[in-house]
């Protein structure tokens, strides 16, 4: 599959170069990927989110070789309710499913800053390579949840635990 995305990339290279001939390894990429993850969706991302995510996995696909694939990016608040909602009801309470899925108001994929990605080695090279994007694993319990962090100049942000580890209100997450 990571070979054929390749193969595919490389074949739509001509095509991308007469589109944007200064961009076109990235637009290649971009298509290939989204032929390998039918379904992920990048929009509603903020705008400096989704350049820093998909420079980023560019740099992995054409260096390393490595696919990066977007699981969940931007998330509306009434899904992200629904999503938390039914956490609280699964794992029995508001503190217990805070662990998991942050309710809207403090959810980083509302905000349009948070990308789910996988496969698990694409998540990888993106926790360690990431930083060059401003793009950064927060959660302990989370390979998958990383999220765009310009404001840290630079510096990693404080990884939690797990969502919800934050004291409420004071959550950057
Ligand atoms: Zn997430």
């Amino acid at each position: 599959m990571r070979v054929g995305t390749r193969v595919l990339a490389v074949l739509m290279l001509p095509v991308a170069f007469v589109r944007a001939p200064g961009r076109a390894r990235h637009l290649a990429c971009q298509w290939a990927l989204r032929l390998r993850y039918p379904t992920e969706n990048l929009d509603g991302l903020d705008p400096r989110a989704r350049k820093a995510f998909e420079a980023a996995r560019t740099q992995a696909f054409w260096q390393d070789g490595q696919l990066i694939g977007l699981t969940s990016g931007h998330r509306d608040a009434a899904e992200q309710y629904r999503m938390f909602m039914e956490e609280v009801r699964r794992s029995g309470s508001w503190g217990a499913a805070r662990r998991t899925v942050l309710p809207p108001e403090e959810s980083s994929h509302v905000r349009g800053i948070a990308m789910d990605v996988r496969p698990t080695e694409g998540a990888y090279w993106l926790e360690l390579h990431g930083g060059r994007y401003d793009l950064y694993r927060t959660y302990d319990n989370e390979w998958w949840h990383f999220e765009y962090r310009p404001e840290t100049d630079g510096r990693p942000p404080v990884r939690m635990p797990h969502p919800g580890a934050a004291p409420y209100h004071s959550a950057t997450c």
